[in-house]
């Protein structure tokens, strides 16, 4: 009876602290494709080095590149009892290459955190990030200012390039047309659910375990 999770949600949506949470809770390997290029890339092995030749030049790294990893990772013993999947998959010819991956293991689980755009963009534009020691500030709520000093050091907050609100909505955009498709993919499977990812942290974690178990039973019937 093992867990097999795969986690869908856009940026902002708070998807990499809800799955580090919840895999933790679950004693599951969190597998964040991100962490693990970015991994590769550091300690330059024969995939980082690829991968960190086609990020340099602006590009995605390939569907067969991040596919590699995946199979490679969840062949380790570690994740044969279960996995928590984070960014992956997020195309369908991914998701088709996961299905042959685990193939024989226990049905995919999939959760897709579901936020509107809007409510994502108010949530990144106001990130902010300080300029003297990195710390990331806390992300205010509905309503309240946007923070300009750091609350660890005092130092002063800045915005990240890549949170402005036209960067960021075509980064929604590109994300909508990838997963459409990718939602559409799972959706009639009895294991995929949605949680509603607008709420606070603490109630999305809430709805997260009622779903995957509700989902998880589903899959062994
Ligand atoms: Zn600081």
């Amino acid at each position: 009876m093992s867990l097999n999770l795969v986690m869908l949600g856009p940026p902002g949506a708070g998807k990499g602290t809800q799955a580090k949470g919840f895999a933790a809770a679950r004693r599951i390997p969190h597998i964040s494709t991100g962490d693990m290029l970015r991994e590769a890339v550091a300690a330059g092995t024969e995939v980082g080095l690829a991968a960190k030749a086609i990020m340099e030049k602006g590009q995605l790294v390939s569907d067969e590149i991040i596919v590699g990893v995946v199979r490679e990772r969840l062949a380790k013993p570690d994740a044969a009892a279960g996995f928590l999947l984070d960014g992956f998959p997020r195309t369908v010819p991914q998701a088709v290459a996961l299905d042959a991956i685990v193939a024989g293991r226990d049905a995919l689980v999939v959760i897709d955190i579901s936020v509107e755009d809007e409510v994502l963009i108010r949530r990144l534009t106001s990130r902010r990030v300080c300029g003297q020691c990195g710390a990331n500030a806390d992300v205010p709520g509905h309503g309240q200012p946007v923070p300009t000093v750091c609350g660890k050091c005092g130092g002063p907050l800045t915005q990240r390039a890549d949170d402005r609100e036209d960067v960021i909505r075509e980064r929604l955009r590109v994300y909508a047309r990838d997963t459409r498709p990718l939602i559409d993919y799972y959706a009639g499977r009895t294991t995929f659910r949605s949680v509603n990812g607008a709420q606070e942290p603490s109630a999305v974690a809430r709805d997260l375990e009622a779903a995957v178990n509700s989902a998880h039973a589903a899959g062994l019937r």
